[in-house]
């Protein structure tokens, strides 16, 4: 969801991909990291918060080489922190990963692939992937081929890219819903998620399509789908001058992030809507039923959250039969609030750090029967505090008048509300599954 650089040439692959990331920052990120392959072997580096961080050590103990990758991310699964920072490694120390986007069917994979004995050293969704590549590359021997049948077997949304020590003459990149975009120079590439990572080496660029893979060589690009069809792209002359570039194109933040909506609410509910069973899957909320055994809800939030919860209100009264209450947080602890063990309160803040949340679902966690909370940064202190977490996924939001934090906490809430409902036994799975259906319409309606 945030940046990606990858380099092959004859430059310093981590000078072009510290550059490339800086002119990224616009995107947001909560960590940062790059590998680099030095001729024997592949290092990497990696740091938690800004890129200055990242900066400082490779400043200190550059890493030299001419092929690399680096990556900014926006935890979707598991807490900003240097071992969940991105690249991943495979077990054998030979094939690195970056990837921005969610993999929507990682816990199965993972199931399958720690039986099958690999190691895992991050909580994210993405370290799958590089484990998926190592266990197929040990028996095809080809890294492309791997690649692809990967490729096959992943859901959800994805730019990635890979390379390994095996075949060090190459980058290998993919994507599905997440930007890529491929940089044509001579005897050299550059691979990033948007346009102004590479505005400083070439203007010619090539971007890649939903379900294509690039395999590049400093001697040039060949592009396929995912069924191994070679196909022709055509490169695109980008004339944009370089500020306006930073945003993306749009005139500010906010119109960028209007337009992010699509994607944002996509992956929020990615991976959480389960047709089969017309349920609602949330990883990281686990109720028991003596949790719901409540007769009243409090939705307690501030700003464009309490809005949020206006609506939720409503998505839970029909959809659960819970009477909800909706407070300000602000009030909520400053007064002397009905609360016991028959209430479930549920806190919404995008940030996760917004203080007077965090004041009311302390006060909260006192009386009511559990305190969860809908928040959009992975690891914040409201998530942290609470029994259980819906993630929105909208990515960073940085325009103050909120767009995509809002529409996602609205999918939030009803994936919350249709959840109750099935576990309340208030609407039926083919209510939910139609309510599915709509969900499913709305980025394109969007
Ligand atoms: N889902 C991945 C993670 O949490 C990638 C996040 C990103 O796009 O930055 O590590």
């Amino acid at each position: 969801m945030c940046g990606i650089v990858g380099y092959i040439g004859r430059l310093q692959a981590q000078d072009v991909i510290l550059n490339g990331l800086k002119k990224l920052e616009y995107r947001g990120y909560d960590s940062a990291g790059v590998a680099i392959w030095d001729g024997s072997r592949i290092n990497i580096e990696r740091s938690v918060g800004k890129l200055v961080n990242l900066d400082k050590i490779l400043a200190g103990k550059p890493l030299k080489g001419s092929i690399g990758i680096g990556h900014t991310r926006w935890a979707t699964h598991g807490k900003p922190s240097e071992q969940n920072a991105h690249p991943h490694m495979d077990c054998g120390r030979e094939i690195v990963v970056v990837h921005n986007g969610i993999i929507e069917n990682y816990i199965e994979l993972k199931e399958m692939l720690l039986s099958a004995g690999h190691v895992f050293k991050s909580e994210t969704d993405t370290e799958v992937v590089v484990h998926l590549i190592e266990d197929i590359y040990r028996k095809k021997r080809d890294l492309a081929d791997a690649v692809t049948e990967t490729l096959n077997i992943i859901r959800g949304s994805y730019a990635l890219v890979i390379f390994s020590k095996n075949e060090p003459d190459k980058i290998i990149c993919a994507r599905n819903l997440s930007p890529l975009v491929i940089g044509v120079t001579e005897n050299e590439a550059i691979v990033a998620s948007d346009i102004p990572a590479l505005l400083n080496y070439t203007r010619d660029v090539v971007f890649l399509d939903d379900n294509e893979m690039a395999v590049i060589t400093a001697a040039g690009i060949k592009y396929y789908g995912t069924d191994t069809k070679e196909v022709q792209k055509k490169t695109v002359r980008i004339n944009w001058d370089p500020i306006s570039a930073e945003k993306g194109g749009f005139k500010h933040f906010m119109q960028k992030e209007i337009f992010e909506q699509p994607r944002a609410i996509e992956d929020t509910f990615r991976g959480r809507v389960l047709d089969s069973e017309g349920d609602v899957y949330l990883e990281d909320l686990v109720l028991k039923d003596e949790d719901l055994d409540v007769d009243k809800i409090y939705l307690i939030a501030c700003g464009t959250s309490y809005h949020a919860a206006l609506v939720g209100k409503f998505m839970i009264e029909e959809l659960a039969g819970i009477s909800v209450e909706v407070d300000l947080g602000s009030e909520f602890r400053y007064r002397k609030p009905v609360l016991n063990k028959k209430h479930l309160v549920l806190v919404i803040s995008q940030s996760g750090e917004t203080a007077d949340t965090i004041a009311a679902a302390r006060e909260a966690k006192k009386w009511a029967r559990r305190v969860i909370s809908i928040c959009n940064v992975v690891g914040s202190s409201i998530s942290r505090e609470t029994d259980g977490v819906i993630y929105t996924h909208a990515g960073p939001e940085i325009g103050v008048a909120s767009t995509k934090a809002f529409t996602t906490q609205l999918v939030a809430l009803l994936l919350f509300a249709i959840h109750l409902g099935r576990r309340k036994n208030v609407i039926s799975a083919d209510r939910a599954r139609e309510l599915f259906r709509a969900l499913r319409n709305i980025p394109r309606q969007i």
